[in-house]
């Protein structure tokens, strides 16, 4: 799942929660802190932005090279920015600001995100720093990885063009083995992590690392599990049911029965994606399509044009650099880049709608006039929502169709599209219940059998079968727990955001009908929508008054339901 850089863990929630011993910021006899927090927020920018800017660039020179030195630089920035923000005697004069009277309501909601941000790194700095170096060895570990097969190395394209094609069953589980194989390299360094990061939670006076994390971004650990049950129950047959249907054609495709079909016969090493068991072959528009400039008319037809973030990109794959994709703003001023490693799929498609839809969302069209503190993305939830909402449009020939692309036959291009798409959210939102019930459970006690507790899970959630006698630690060979720990749940509420967002856009920005099947292509009013109605509140409400603002409800599964209830 593409990424995106800023983990910017914020809002006013926790305030309350800390508060409620001392003043609370409403009380009439508090402190009325408005010019030390006017001086505070000052400061903070004087002082943070620089180190934040250097951090941003030597992140991107370490992903884009994957050299040592870049690594280093890396980790040194990170533990400068560290450094400064864990600095007590700044908090504690930050936490009696907070605890008073602010009558501005902009100052207040930056003081109430810098306290969270500052509270994040309120740990020892020696804890810190342990963090920051096994974090970077684990990452380095997977850039570097290439999954080894009898004399063969193979990157990750690699990895999946084979279980996309390969109708060999003793190939395809070669190769996934393969590829989980980075999982038992940084199995150890990955447990160590997990101690750290659950000792600097509990230090901070949480019970672990997964509540700690959940809380600095306004979500609640109870308040998260209590949506993921309910959106158990709302695609646990509709999953079962488009499950069984893709099991059917795989088995038919490799000439086996349902019963022996095991991970490694899905088209992803970890069934997080549909596979291409669909009528018509989604790939073969793309042989010589050019996925940038349909990107660059896509965009520039909805009044959002990224021209200048594509020249300041990385797309192509190159030794030594991260395989993944991300979109990271530098300075909160314009300098927007995205890493990736296109090559002409559907899924490239896809990417690249996603991490350009992360590219609009940021300072590129967030007011200049917004203080730094509150000029980014409201949540991470609303920017994955936003670039999960624009890479819906690679599965559908019309939208392919206006910008040139030729479909073979459309009806079956689209209506396989249609399919996959809804398949798409379901398989998804199983595949994030095991994401997120597996590190809530990892964090709670990392000593437990964690191999076991993760094919459970996925036996449970994405009822697949675990391979006989495969004793391995395979969550470990998925990157996020590393590196965007206690985050996927982002992704499905983004999904939810997502959902009623494109809703919202069809109802009320272009007034018409049937959001699941809607789309757009040369439609100024969707960007002026987005920059009215999301772009333009930056941090200034939190995610769920800016899903109340721009959608009129707050987040719900309502639209998420309409879409994969099918046509
Ligand atoms: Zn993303």
């Amino acid at each position: 799942m593409p990424g995106f850089r800023f983990l910017v863990g914020a809002g006013s929630y926790l305030m309350f929660m800390l508060s409620t011993a001392a003043l609370s910021p409403q009380d009439a006899a508090a402190q009325d802190t408005s010019a030390d927090a006017k001086k505070f927020v000052d400061e903070h920018v004087a002082k943070i932005r620089p180190l934040e800017i250097e951090t941003g660039k030597a992140w991107w020179n370490a992903n884009v090279s994957g050299k040592d030195e870049d690594f280093a630089k890396k980790e040194a920035t990170e533990n400068k920015l560290n450094e400064t923000l864990s600095d007590t005697a700044q908090f504690e004069r930050l936490k009696k600001i907070q605890e008073g009277k602010i009558g501005d309501a902009v100052l207040r909601r930056q003081i109430d995100l810098l306290y969270l941000q500052y509270l994040d790194k309120h740990v020892d700095p020696a804890l810190l720093k342990r963090m920051t170096a096994k974090a970077n060895t684990i990452e380095k570990a997977f850039n570097v990885f290439r999954a080894k097969v009898g004399e063969k190395s193979l990157s990750d394209s690699d990895v999946r063009q084979v279980l996309m094609k390969s109708k060999d069953s003793a190939e395809r589980r070669g190769v996934w083995e393969g590829s989980k194989q980075v999982g038992a390299d940084v199995e150890n360094d990955l447990r160590d992590l997990v101690r750290l990061r659950n000792e600097a939670a509990t230090g901070l006076g949480y019970p672990d690392y997964h509540v700690l994390q959940l809380h600095l971004s306004e979500l609640k650990q109870a308040e998260v599990l209590k949506l993921f049950d309910e959106l158990d129950v709302l695609t646990r047959e509709p999953f079962a049911k488009a499950k069984g249907e893709i099991d059917a054609k795989l088995a038919k495709d490799y000439g086996i029965s349902v019963d022996e079909l095991r991970p490694w016969h899905y088209h992803d090493p970890f069934f997080q994606e549909p596979p291409a068991v669909y009528d018509a072959d989604l790939n073969a528009p793309f042989v010589d399509a050019d996925i940038q400039r349909i990107c660059r008319e896509f965009y520039a037809g909805i009044g959002l044009p990224i021209e200048d973030v594509l020249k300041r990109s990385d797309l192509y794959e190159k030794p030594g650099k991260s395989p993944h994709a991300f979109c990271t703003d530098i300075d909160r001023e314009g300098d927007v880049r995205v890493l990736a490693n296109i090559v002409p799929t559907e899924y490239w498609m896809s990417t690249m709608l996603h991490e350009l839809g992360h590219a609009v969302y940021s300072s590129k069209n967030i007011p200049r006039e917004l203080p730094y503190v509150v000029r980014g993305e409201a949540h991470i939830l609303t920017t994955e929502g936003v670039a999960m909402m624009f890479e819906r449009f690679s599965k559908d020939a019309d939208w392919l169709a206006a910008y040139g692309v030729k479909v073979a036959d459309k009806a079956k291009y689209s209506e396989s599209g249609a399919r996959m798409r809804r398949d798409r959210l379901l398989i998804f939102s199983r595949w994030a219940q095991v994401m997120f019930r597996f590190e809530k459970e990892l964090y709670r006690d990392p000593s437990q059998d964690l191999n076991k507790l993760w094919w459970d899970l996925v036996e449970k959630y994405q009822l697949l079968k675990r391979p006989e006698g495969r004793n391995a630690p395979d969550y470990a060979s998925k990157i996020h727990i590393v590196s965007a720990p206690a985050y996927y749940h982002n992704y499905l509420l983004g999904q939810l955001f997502a959902c009623q967002l494109h809703a919202a856009i069809i109802r009320d920005g272009l007034h018409k009908s049937d959001p699941a099947n809607a789309i757009y292509t040369r439609e100024p009013r969707v960007g002026q929508f987005m920059k009215d109605k999301v772009f333009s509140q930056g941090r200034l409400k939190n995610w769920n008054e800016l899903t109340k603002f721009a959608t009129g409800e707050e987040l719900n599964a309502k639209a998420f339901a309409v879409e994969f209830g099918g046509k």
